[in-house]
């Protein structure tokens, strides 16, 4: 792989204590021509409400955003890089969202949680219920509508802790997969979720789930893989990129490197 959007920083509260620099050069060192960081986003919650642990507070955006542009300007000879967010869709804040857009790169949705994480929201690793899998699907699409996301981030990840394959993971699947084809929206393979997965870390089927993808092949959806790396060493190239990219072609789907407009 060539190019990463998927990178996050110390500021959500769940990487390790890297600079951001850190991630560019290991990104340099695993052979990657462009790094898109899209740390959590934050969001001007309407209450007291944080999520220390989860994204950064909204007073902590502009640093983020003139850190990676200094990143970008001082590397702009060795590498390509790009300032973005991985965002959940919550109504109430998209209004926010589509002005700060307007500083940004690109956006791409990750849905963890519902439609906010307030009031004590199911976060979707621990989805277990047919109903959980029915929101999630719903949510993300609705997203999508939006037309403000580059990608959708591990669209499966619902299937992390998820007992089985059913009919709702299946109605699921082909209504995100043929809303991605209709709006042309990549469906990200997400490295993390392989990785954790491939240690026994999900407890459900897990993601990324086969059943999915082979959902998305023959609906014609294009895929793109993802690090979602929270620690450098997961920009280089690694054994489960070139596991992933042997996947996704015998599958036969057609795999993007480069988001449009995003390139080297
Ligand atoms: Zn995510
Ligand atoms: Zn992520």
């Amino acid at each position: 792989m060539i190019a990463n959007y998927h990178t996050h920083t110390f500021r959500c509260g769940h990487s390790g204590d890297y600079r951001d620099e850190d991630f560019v050069l290991a990104a340099m060192e695993g052979g990657l021509k462009i790094l898109g960081f899209s740390d959590h986003t934050p969001w001007p919650y309407a209450g007291d409400f944080r999520h220390p642990s989860v994204r950064m507070d909204v007073e902590v955006f502009p640093e983020y955003l003139a850190s990676v542009r200094k990143l970008q300007e001082r590397y702009k000879e060795k590498i390509k890089i790009y300032v973005g967010l991985e965002c959940e869709y919550f109504p109430d804040y998209m209004p926010w969202l589509e002005h700060s857009r307007e500083q940004l790169d690109y956006l791409i949705l990750g849905n963890h949680w519902g439609l906010s994480d307030e009031h004590g929201e199911l976060y979707y690793s621990k989805a277990t219920q047919p109903k959980d899998v029915d929101d999630y699907f719903r949510y993300t699409i609705e997203g999508m509508q939006t037309k403000l996301f580059a990608y959708v981030a591990h669209p499966d990840h619902v299937m992390s802790n998820y007992p089985k394959f059913d009919r709702h993971c299946i109605d699921g699947s082909y209504a995100l997969c043929r809303k991605a084809k209709e709006l042309g929206i990549p469906l990200e393979y997400n490295l993390l979720g392989f990785e954790k997965k491939e240690q026994g870390k999900q407890k459900g089927i897990g993601f990324p789930y086969p059943g999915f993808w082979e959902i998305a092949k023959e609906i014609g959806c294009v895929a793109i893989i993802g690090c979602d790396a929270h620690h450098p060493y997961q920009l280089r190239n690694s054994e489960s990129a070139y596991k992933t990219e042997k996947f996704l072609n015998k599958l036969g789907i057609e795999l993007m490197d480069m988001l449009p407009n995003m390139e080297m």
